[in-house]
């Protein structure tokens, strides 16, 4: 069951701030508080839903779709389609997801190195 007081579901609501990079009825996208590359943006669609599982089962299509078309428009806009940048989404306990609301993790801005960095 979704948790309506999670702490994405706050940015949503504007209970807590944000440093917002884009903001549109459907989605948003804003810094990660804790950076683990130059560049590490967390993008959220402001459905209620705790994984990419449940994005796509719940939300279908369309709603899908323009969430990663919008993920593509922040890439361009913070140049990262010629230097490269790599997208994560955490599901569940071995993943050891912090936030039950879905996210994508955007990293880049300087080499991120190979997978086998990821702690
Ligand atoms: P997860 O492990 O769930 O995939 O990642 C959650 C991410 O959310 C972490 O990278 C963490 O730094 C970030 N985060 C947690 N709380 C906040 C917050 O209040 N504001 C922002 N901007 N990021 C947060």
């Amino acid at each position: 069951m979704y948790d309506d007081n999670n702490i994405f579901a706050k940015i949503i609501k504007k209970e807590i701030p944000c440093n917002s990079v884009y903001e549109d009825e459907n989605v948003l996208f804003f810094n990660d508080i804790n950076p683990q590359a130059k560049i590490h943006i967390l993008g959220i669609p402001k459905e209620k839903v705790r994984n990419l599982s449940e994005f796509i089962t719940i939300c279908g299509e369309e709603k899908v779709f323009n969430f990663f078309e919008k993920t593509i428009e922040v890439v361009n806009s913070f140049n990262l389609t010629d230097s490269g940048y790599r997208l994560i989404t955490n599901e569940g306990k071995d993943s050891n997801q912090e936030v039950p609301h879905f996210h994508i993790h955007i990293l880049g801005g300087e080499n991120l190195g190979g997978l086998n960095s990821i702690p």
